[in-house]
C-alpha cells in the first residue's frame, strides 16, 4: 500500500507509522470547550469526507493531547486508512474493493 501523501509504500502496519512519523500535521488535535475536551480532525486527501472525533482523555489531563498526541494520531490515521482502503483503494495501490468485472461476460450476446 501507498502513503496518501507521499510515495513511501508498505505494509499497512508501516504506513499507518509512517503517517505519525512523516506526516502527524495531516491530524489537526484541538479543543471543543477548554482542555478537558480534546478532539481530533482529520480529512480525506481525494474526497470532502472529513472525521472529527472527541477524544476520551482518561485521567481528564489537560496536558493529555500533549503526552499522548502521538497515540490521538495513530487512532486518526487508523480511521484514515479504513476509509482509503474502503473509497479509495485504487489511490493507495490497492485493488478496487469491489470487483464486478469478475465472474460475467456472457452478458452482451445478441
Ligand atoms: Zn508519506
Ligand atoms: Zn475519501
Amino acid at each position: 500500500m501507498n502513503c496518501p501523501f507521499c510515495p513511501h509504500d508498505g505494509s499497512r502496519m508501516e504506513i499507518h507509522a509512517h503517517l505519525a512519523d512523516k506526516h502527524p500535521e495531516r491530524v489537526i488535535l484541538g479543543h471543543h470547550d477548554g482542555p478537558n475536551d480534546p478532539y481530533f480532525e482529520i480529512g480525506c486527501p481525494w474526497c470532502e469526507q472529513q472525521a472529527v472525533q472527541s477524544v476520551n482523555p482518561g485521567g481528564r489531563d489537560p496536558a493529555f493531547l500533549q503526552e499522548f498526541q502521538r497515540e490521538v494520531r495513530l487512532v486518526a490515521f487508523d480511521l484514515l486508512l479504513y476509509h482509503l482502503q474502503a473509497e479509495h483503494p485504487e489511490h493507495i495501490g490497492l485493488a478496487p474493493s469491489t470487483a464486478p468485472e469478475e465472474g460475467g461476460g456472457e452478458a452482451d450476446r445478441t
